[in-house]
């Protein structure tokens, strides 16, 4: 009987120790090192419920990133282009598909993308540059304020979003403030 006992707790030791190696070896989120989109001189806005133009409580679906037009905007990380066009109040927008359910989009960029939709990137390449407010002599262009613009922005920023299986998350739970700027 003891023996027994003894045969069952060396399995039971045995199958813990494989189950929590096991475990230790799923490649989480957190481990894939991904990189900041572009240099930002300021947040203008986080990621999060936000009070904006009228709207009593506005969930702001990623983070607003400021700098000049014409800043240049990278991937984050490995992945391919699913979407390389002008998207409403988003203005001029990409978005990547990255491994592990990720997606991640760009938007209020400027119509001159360094990529089209299907084409595969790696982490760190130029995809396209921050946008002008504005879109004066365009046919795209999204009505607000009265003005013709790159979506509903009210000045030269990207507007950066992480989603994970279909849910946006904070993208600075991924990406390190400090990693590149
Ligand atoms: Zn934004």
């Amino acid at each position: 009987m003891y023996k027994y006992f003894f045969k069952f707790f060396l399995i039971f030791l045995f199958l813990l120790f494989f189950l929590t190696f096991d475990q230790n070896n799923i490649p989480k989120n957190q481990d894939i090192q991904y990189i900041l989109p572009t240099k930002y001189i300021k947040i203008t806005s986080q990621f999060g419920y936000r009070n904006f133009t009228g709207y009593k409580k506005h969930f702001h679906n990623g983070i607003d990133m400021a700098n000049k037009e014409n800043t240049k905007v990278y991937a984050i990380a490995d992945g391919i282009v699913s979407f390389a066009k002008f998207n409403g109040a988003y203005g001029y927008t990409i978005m990547l598909n990255h491994d592990n359910n990720i997606k991640s989009m760009y938007s209020h960029l400027s119509k001159n993308f360094n990529v089209i939709t299907g084409q595969i990137v790696k982490q760190g390449d130029l995809i396209g540059y921050i946008g002008p407010k504005n879109l004066y002599n365009d046919t795209n262009y999204y009505l607000f304020q009265g003005e013709k613009r790159n979506g509903m922005t009210t000045g030269p920023h990207l507007h950066f979003s992480i989603i994970e299986k279909g849910k946006f998350v904070n993208p600075f739970n991924f990406i390190k403030k400090d990693s590149a700027n």
